[in-house]
C-alpha cells in the first residue's frame, strides 16, 4: 500500500518534471547552461539562452541575398528559406514565414508590452520576436537575431 509520505514525494517529483518540461519547451536537444556556454560564443549564448537582443545593423546576414537556408546556429535546424527574407529596415534579418514546425512561440511581457517570442523547436534557443506588420502573403514579420542564425548557401 502507498503511504502518504511516498505519495507526496511522488507528487512533487511529477510537478517538478512538469515545470522543467515547460521551462525547456518541447526541445529535443537538452543541454545544461554550462554545456551551452562551452559550445556558443558569449554573444550567441546571450541571445539563444538568455533571450538577449543583438544591436541592430550589426549582423552581416542583414545583407545576405543569396539563395539558401537560414539554420539555427546552435543545432543546424533549418528555420527560414531565403525566398521568405525581406528588408524590413529594422536592422535585423527579417522573414515573413518560418519553415513548417521549425519554431515555437510564447508570449513575452518584457518591456511591458506583450510580444510574441519564438524559439527553435529543436534546441529551444531564442531566435527573435514575431509581429503582425509583415508583408503578404502572411502579414507576419519574424524579426530574428542574426547571431542566432547561420546561412547555408544553396549548392549550385
Ligand atoms: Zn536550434
Amino acid at each position: 500500500m502507498i503511504n502518504r509520505r511516498s505519495f507526496l514525494t511522488y507528487s512533487s517529483a511529477m510537478l517538478l518534471s512538469m515545470v522543467m518540461t515547460k521551462a525547456i519547451y518541447a526541445a529535443t536537444i537538452v543541454k545544461t547552461n554550462e554545456e551551452w556556454k562551452k559550445m556558443l560564443t558569449p554573444e550567441q549564448y546571450d541571445v539563444l539562452r538568455e533571450e538577449g537582443t543583438e544591436r541592430p545593423f550589426t549582423s552581416p546576414l542583414n545583407k545576405e541575398k543569396r539563395s539558401g537556408t537560414f539554420v539555427c546556429v546552435a543545432c543546424d535546424n533549418p528555420l527560414f528559406a531565403s525566398d521568405t527574407k525581406f528588408d524590413s529596415g529594422t536592422g535585423w534579418p527579417s522573414f515573413f514565414q518560418a519553415m513548417e514546425g521549425a519554431v515555437e512561440t510564447k508570449s513575452d511581457t518584457k518591456l511591458f508590452a506583450v510580444r510574441t517570442e519564438y524559439h527553435c523547436s529543436k534546441c529551444g534557443g531564442h531566435q527573435g520576436h514575431v509581429f503582425d506588420d509583415g508583408p503578404q502573403p502572411t502579414g507576419l514579420r519574424y524579426c530574428n537575431n542574426g547571431v542566432a542564425l547561420k546561412f547555408v548557401p544553396k549548392e549550385s
